[in-house]
């Protein structure tokens, strides 16, 4: 991309949309390390974001570039000053993807909720609603485009009853496979995703597991696509065997 074109860019309404959200989330102290952009910020106040890290590759320049405008678009101060750690590309991708997530999930554990500052690692992650939002046409990277569905993940917090939703990969991090994997439907009926091992246990046991479509068996409601083609059981169900 050229020089120009990196001056032209401008975020649009549902970027800053997210930004808002997303950016007030973060506690004073926290960092926030947007994926695969080679940045990360470190948030110094209420209203402002300092560079702490960046990648010695073109690309991680110009992600910093549109994240401060994004910054800029909703208010916060970014500030570039002398600590700013430089970091060469690693050469090993497998270890630096690892690391990147492990880094990631240890970001989630300062989201505050933007209402009264309560960490969201400790809301009930159990009760989240999954919410539909739209279609979305993509362009993949063989030129195709593709549609997506945009989905929400919404929490509620337990100190200040305020809704947050939440991006379903950053919902992921924050409460990890095993409660992403479990949907939830309207009349309070509670599927678990199994793990190859808990399947096998299952079928041996003469159980039969429910595959998931694109629309939940029992109340034809919309499934997230995380769900599809995953076996499932009711945890109702395999509470009361259980007893
Ligand atoms: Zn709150």
């Amino acid at each position: 991309m050229s020089e120009e074109n990196n001056d032209e860019w401008k975020p649009d309404e549902k970027t800053i949309e997210w930004a808002k959200e997303h950016l007030s989330q973060i506690a004073v102290g926290g960092v926030w390390a947007p994926e695969g952009c080679g940045v990360t910020y470190h948030k110094q106040s209420e209203d402002t974001y300092a560079l702490m890290k960046l990648m010695e590759h073109p690309s991680a320049l110009e992600h910093h570039r549109k994240m401060t405008k994004m910054m800029e678009a909703v208010d916060y101060t970014v500030l570039e000053g002398n600590g700013v750690e430089y970091v060469q590309p690693p050469l090993n991708a497998e270890d630096a993807a690892n690391k990147e997530h492990m880094h990631r999930q240890e970001m989630t554990q300062t989201w505050t909720c933007s209402g009264c500052d309560f960490p969201l690692a400790n809301f009930e992650l159990e009760n989240r609603i999954d919410t539909f939002i739209e279609d979305k046409e993509i362009l993949s990277s063989n030129g195709d485009t593709q549609n997506v569905e945009i989905w929400t993940c919404e929490i509620t917090c337990p100190k200040c009853d305020k809704k947050i939703n939440i991006d379903p990969d950053d919902f992921h991090l924050l409460a990890g496979d095993d409660l992403f994997m479990r949907w939830t439907n309207s009349e309070h009926t509670r599927f678990m995703a199994l793990n190859r091992s808990m399947l096998r246990e299952l079928v041996d046991a003469g159980g039969s597991p429910i595959v998931i479509g694109s629309f939940s068996p029992d109340t034809n409601e919309k499934m997230p696509p995380w769900m599809w083609g995953v076996c499932v059981v009711s945890l109702e169900a395999m509470e009361s065997e259980k007893e």
